[in-house]
This record gives structure tokens, sequence and C-alpha cells, in this order.
């Protein structure tokens, strides 16, 4: 006679108590693969950190230039720049106040 209970014991040291804990942190992401990181186009040590707003060249953290740009409506927002850039008035609209004052 065939046994078909729930009870059936099936391995001593085998025990079923799995931990209830959110595994819903699975790791199988692999279709937005990054393109290889460019590095700074000014010392070419560092990763890019933030595209230059005047000609489009990456700038690692250290050499970026932060400006805040004024939109003419009270409002500003974060820019950078590269060295170069920064220092160029035609580019950077805040390159007079970085010029030393009586120079
Ligand atoms: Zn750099
Ligand atoms: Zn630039």
């Amino acid at each position: 006679m065939p046994r078909t209970g729930p009870g059936a014991p099936r391995g001593a040291g085998e025990s079923l108590q799995t931990p209830a804990a959110g595994s819903a942190a699975a790791t199988g992401k692999e279709s937005c693969v990054e393109p290889r990181k460019a590095t700074c186009g000014t010392c070419s040590l560092k990763i890019v950190f933030a595209p230059c707003l005047g000609c489009g060249a990456g700038v690692c953290e250290t050499c970026a230039q932060f400006e805040l740009i004024g939109s003419g409506c009270g409002c500003v927002w974060p820019a950078y720049y590269c060295p170069a850039c920064a220092r160029d008035p035609h580019v950077n609209p805040n390159a007079a106040l970085r010029d030393p004052p009586g120079g």
C-alpha cells in the first residue's frame, strides 16, 4: 500500500526551514553595458567626472571647474568647464571673475 502522506520523513538531518528573508537582491543585470570609461582630457590621469560645457571634453573631478551659470530669470544651475574653457570669456561668462583683480 502506497504511503502518500504529507508527513513522510525524507532525510533525518535535512531541515526544510528556510529563512523568509527578502531575496529580491538579484544581481543578474547585464543589459546595461557601460562603455570604457574615458580619462580626463586635461590630466589624462583620472576618470572623467563631467563633460565640459564649452568644448565637451571630459574632465575629471579635480580638473573640472565648477561654475554657476545664471539663466537671467534668477535661476542658476551648476556647470563644469575644463580649465581652458573656464578661463575663456567667450565660453564661460564668469571667466572674468576668475582672473585675479588688478593683475
Ligand atoms: Zn583631470
Ligand atoms: Zn572645455
